[in-house]
């Protein structure tokens, strides 16, 4: 599970990350200590994070808004039919509410 953030709102705030060079526009942090990955940096788009949500204190904040890649998913898995499910990758613009469009469009012009 990941979540695009704009890196602004995003504050490590116990610990410290450490970073690691993953490709040549990509930066992975993770915990200095047990080294689970926080999240991921591109620098083709600067203004924004892939968060695993799962590193957050309050995870319940973070719900997921699509299941994407349902044609790989295990086959014990079971999706809450609630939330919109796409084979593979999705279009944020039929799925994102349009105040995160409307934030990530000032920013970050190239689409994921
Ligand atoms: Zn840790």
């Amino acid at each position: 599970m990941t979540s695009i953030v704009m890196l602004g709102d995003l504050t490590v705030t116990d610990g410290r990350a450490s970073e690691r060079t993953v490709s040549p526009r990509s930066t992975e942090y993770s915990c200095a200590e047990c080294g689970t990955v926080i999240y991921v940096a591109s620098t083709r788009f600067p203004s924004t994070v892939i968060l695993r949500p799962g590193t957050l204190d309050r995870t319940e904040v973070a719900a997921p808004q699509a299941h994407i890649w349902v044609r790989r998913k295990q086959s014990w898995l079971e999706l809450p039919s609630n939330v919109p499910r796409f084979e593979e990758q999705y279009e944020r613009e039929l799925v994102w509410p349009a105040a995160s469009l409307a934030r990530i469009g000032a920013t970050d012009s190239v689409s994921r």
